[in-house]
């Protein structure tokens, strides 16, 4: 799962780069959470809870982008059982010098099973996807949790996630 500019759409898709910078999400719109966050002044000091209901939402919805490093597309060819290339013909694409998964015109993820909402990836899915919620830009201020909460039926609720095992998430990719 999981494209952003999700905490603003309905998915976990990114928007474009470019898109990004020029709605001020990126750079200076994150410092806050970009930077190694301080315990005592950050908002989810005490922890946020999160709980997949596997709704499958956050693989579809509005378009976006699912950006991938040639180690993720290896591990998801592997989790395939495909050769590298036939798997970057079949799933990638590619906008300038990076790849995202292609989508179905109606949003959904390449990956997504469209019978059971299922990724079938699942056990080798891309770093932005195995992170959300936890990106900068859910994030960075209280009001932005609370827009992924409302997109995200698990976000909020269920298990219990540190402070530090936030930041574990966070800092594996900038979303
Ligand atoms: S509960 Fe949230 S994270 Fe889980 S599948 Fe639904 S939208 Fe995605």
């Amino acid at each position: 799962m999981s494209k952003s500019d999700k905490s603003k759409s309905n998915s976990g898709k990114t928007k474009k780069k470019a898109d990004r910078k020029k709605d001020g999400k990126e750079m200076s719109s994150q410092p806050s959470v970009t930077e190694d966050s301080d315990q005592k002044t950050t908002w989810y000091s005490d922890g946020l809870r999160f709980e997949c209901t596997q709704c499958g939402d956050c693989c579809s919805g509005e378009p976006g982008y699912v950006w991938v490093e040639e180690a993720e597309i290896a591990a998801m060819a592997t989790e395939l059982d495909m050769p590298i290339d036939a798997f970057e013909r079949k799933f990638i694409r590619n906008l300038g010098f990076d790849k995202s998964l292609i989508e179905y015109s109606d949003g959904d993820c390449i990956l997504l099973d469209p019978k059971t909402r299922k990724c079938t990836v699942y056990g080798a899915r891309p770093i932005q996807c195995r992170t959300w919620p936890f990106w900068d830009s859910n994030l960075n201020e209280r009001k932005d949790w609370k827009a992924t909460c409302e997109v995200c039926p698990g976000a909020g609720k269920g298990k219990l996630y540190t402070f530090d095992q936030i930041e574990a998430a966070r800092k594996q990719k900038s979303v």
